[in-house]
């Protein structure tokens, strides 16, 4: 099992359907669970996925359409029955402060929840820990919509069979790590010479939005892509009247971006149950790497880190 996954909780737009729930994504990072955009139904969808209240650190919203928060009375409720006690950090955007805190208190209950609010109040890094930084970028929708992206420091990865060939073991490993540099019986060994780069992993939501600067900038070098795809392109009339994308824009957007893996998902019902796969055509017909159509209850790995030297 990977540490880095995507449990993809809803994956449909405006209104359910029966084998769509409302928005939710939940992804694993290490030690973090960040859950962003939880629609209505998501704590039931979490019970099905394996999910528990305790396993969420971060809750990132990009708006406050109900597909993408009304189930945070539910979560948050859930969090404070099982007595959750870390901190939650919860984001959103800021000019939508106080639809955030009606949803906060939207009926009664006994809050033991230790809740910090971060609203996103312009663009750029809204937080930093050791294993990413956590970027908002304002994107182009009829309400204040910001999309999302993880982005994991750049490191080294250590060559072992390097290491080996200059007599490199045990602390003096950990040691070289630090300090970059290292004498072994009299031998100068850097850590470049053993140790190429390693890219940080990228992952990028980007959820309701027109084609738009800040969608391509999040989606920059990811290798997870979350991405709404509401409306085929035989609909895309419809999808620059409301605001969204089509499949083919979420595939332009991956394209030009370099993202590794595309997972499609905020479907309108109406390709329900299944024209929903002409919406994989259309984006794979704009780009050519992996694509996957979400579905409720999929797990889906981060892509492993690409080898480049
Ligand atoms: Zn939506």
């Amino acid at each position: 099992m990977s540490n880095r996954e995507l449990v993809v909780l809803g994956t449909a737009s405006q209104a359910p359907t029966r084998h769509r729930n409302h928005n939710g994504y939940f992804l694993r990072w290490d030690a973090d669970g960040l859950l962003f955009d939880p629609g209505e139904g998501t704590q039931r969808q979490m019970l099905l996925a394996g999910v528990t209240a305790s396993q969420i650190t971060r809750i990132c919203v990009t708006h406050f359409h109900g597909d993408h928060c009304l189930g945070l009375p539910g979560v948050l409720q859930r969090m404070s029955l099982d007595r959750v006690a870390h901190v939650l950090e919860a984001h959103y955007p800021a000019k939508s402060q106080e639809v955030f805190a009606r949803l906060r208190h939207a009926s009664l209950f006994h809050d033991t929840l230790a809740l910090t609010e971060r609203p996103v109040h312009s663009d750029g890094v809204v937080t930093e820990v050791p294993s990413f930084r956590l970027e908002a970028r304002t994107l182009s929708h009829p309400v204040p919509t910001v999309g999302y992206r993880l982005v994991e420091p750049d490191g080294r990865r250590m060559l072992p069979g390097e290491l080996a060939a200059r007599g490199v073991t045990g602390p003096d490993i950990g040691r070289l790590q630090r300090t970059g540099r290292l004498s072994v019986d009299g031998q100068l060994v850097t850590l470049d010479q053993v140790s190429e780069p390693r890219r940080g992993q990228r992952f990028a939501f980007v959820m309701d939005t027109r084609l738009c600067d800040a969608a391509f900038e999040l989606a920059d070098g990811a290798d997870m892509l979350v991405c709404e795809s509401t409306f085929a392109d035989a609909d895309a009339g419809l999808a620059r009247d409301y605001g969204h994308l089509t499949a083919g824009q979420a595939g332009r957007i991956a394209a030009e971006s370099g993202v590794r893996l595309l997972v499609l998902t905020h479907i309108s019902q109406r390709y329900e149950p299944r024209s929903a796969q002409q919406l994989l055509g259309d984006a794979a017909a704009a780009f050519g790497g992996r694509i996957v159509l979400g579905a409720d209850l999929d797990r889906i790995a981060v892509p492993k880190r690409a080898r480049r030297r």
